[in-house]
């Protein structure tokens, strides 16, 4: 699928911001906040807002085409990868990795009686990069 059948696919009108934004957030992998989105793509489309990007990112998140990521307090990255996983952030470099978690079988350790709503799942440490260093 092309870009323009991923956003349509979720219900989603694509335009130019839209699709840049999504092609950011998929070839990136980066779990990139509003704000690195911003200054990433602003050179691209002079005429692109944070509010822009803020509102892009709002709705792709109520469309579920990508999932929050909240690492620090205040401060939501985001994720093109909504399969199950986990997140590995690097202290050092401050970079988040990915890593393979069934988080559906942790589930199970709930009480039926909770209501899921999002699943996250963080480990901190130094990465291989940073600990050969
Ligand atoms: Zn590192
Ligand atoms: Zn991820």
């Amino acid at each position: 699928m092309n870009t323009v059948e991923i956003l349509r696919s979720h219900d989603i009108k694509p335009t130019i911001v839209r699709m840049k934004v999504y092609e950011y957030l998929y070839s990136m992998k980066n779990h990139p906040t509003a704000d690195t989105i911003y200054k990433s793509l602003s050179p691209e489309i002079p005429t692109l807002s944070k509010t822009s990007v803020y509102n892009t990112t709002t709705l792709f998140l109520t469309k579920n085409l990508i999932r929050p990521v909240t690492i620090e307090e205040n401060e939501i990255r985001y994720d093109a990868d909504t399969t199950d996983h986990g997140h590995f952030k690097c202290t050092a470099c401050s970079e988040v990795y990915d890593f393979n978690a069934d988080l559906s079988k942790m589930e199970h350790n709930l009480s039926e009686d909770f209501q899921i709503n999002e699943r996250q799942l963080l480990f901190k440490g130094i990465c291989s990069y940073c600990k050969r260093s």
